[in-house]
């Protein structure tokens, strides 16, 4: 691959950086002090020449859906895979799952495609088919090395992010399921840039009970709502615990204001489900399974078919 970003730079760009060649280089608040002040300023601005470009890489694709976290660990990847697998069960229905999490992409591993080799043609990258209509693709089989993302800065990923978008040949999908780096930091304003254009049904959040977690959705929600994308649930992750043996359940991280249901009634958007932890479903993920085909009996089975049901009849409403 090539380098994502060619530019001609004093110095590497510093953290907060919004980007050589977006409308606010060399003036953005991280641009006080930076070495590259005067040639960011002096550089052309204008519209994004690359978002027609994504825009029309993806313009088959019948319905985009993003998944987000208010912060890591929260089980997002986990759900984006359940989902991309619920999805696909229907076998008429063409799913795509797209992993931009840079810093973290774990999709491959959790769908069954890690150490797979990507092709690509004169058409783009073509996507690693985990099931015959389930097709999959992350930014992480991009990266030269496991941690390279790690110690870039805002700009060559915010370049890689937007390759990745541009280059990968996803053809006509039903539904692509996007799962973005969590919180709100630069990447996951840029993904979100990038992308709307292209037109997004809508953002599900994942979240856990415990109101730290729940701090961070209220600034998600916000971030949406001023980003202009369509909040089309939150779901509660890790509820409750469901004992492999007696398959009964309990709380485990209680909620102590209600948890996301109660933050779903005060800010206005759907609640589409909790659902409990079953130990099954991280074992199922690190061998790249499907949990819902391996215990199709498991509570947290049907809370999950739950949630896709509500999530689709989000996405149809629109
Ligand atoms: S590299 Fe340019 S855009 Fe980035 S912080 Fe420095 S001056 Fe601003």
């Amino acid at each position: 691959m090539p380098e994502p970003v060619p530019q001609d730079l004093k110095a590497p760009e510093p953290e907060h950086c919004p980007g050589p060649q977006s409308e606010d280089a060399g003036k953005g608040d991280a641009c006080t002090g930076c070495a590259n002040k005067e040639i960011c300023e002096s550089l052309p601005k204008g519209p994004d020449p690359d978002i027609p470009l994504i825009n029309e890489r993806l313009k088959d694709i019948k319905h985009k859906i993003l998944v987000l976290s208010g912060k890591g660990g929260v089980g997002k990847s986990t759900f984006t895979s359940m989902l991309s697998w619920a999805l696909a069960a229907d076998e008429d229905v063409e799913v795509g799952a797209m992993d931009l999490d840079i810093c973290g992409p774990s999709l491959p591993r959790m769908l069954g495609a890690q150490g797979e080799t990507v092709h690509s043609s004169n058409s783009g990258w073509t996507p690693v088919y985990v099931a015959d209509n389930l097709g999959m693709m992350s930014i992480g089989f991009m990266l030269p090395d496991e941690d390279s993302a790690i110690i870039w800065r805002g700009a060559k990923k915010n370049g890689l992010i937007k390759q990745f978008l541009k280059d990968v040949d996803w053809g006509h999908l039903d539904y692509l399921v996007v799962d973005t780096p969590p919180g709100t930091s630069d990447e996951h304003i840029s993904v979100n840039s990038f992308l709307k254009g292209s037109g997004i049904d809508g953002a599900l959040i994942v979240t856990t009970p415990q109101e730290v977690a729940l701090l961070d959705v209220r600034k998600e929600i916000d971030f949406c709502r001023k980003a202009g994308i369509r909040v089309l649930g939150i779901v509660e992750n890790m509820s409750g615990f469901v004992c492999p043996g007696c398959h009964g359940e309990s709380q485990i991280f209680k909620a102590t204001t209600g948890g996301g249901e109660a933050l779903s009634k005060e800010l206005g958007v759907p609640f589409l489900g909790s659902v409990p932890l079953d130990p099954r479903i991280g074992r199922a993920c690190d061998n790249g399974e499907s949990f819902l085909d391996l215990y199709p009996d498991s509570p947290a089975t049907t809370a999950i078919l739950d949630v896709v049901d509500k999530l689709l009849e989000a996405v149809d409403a629109e």
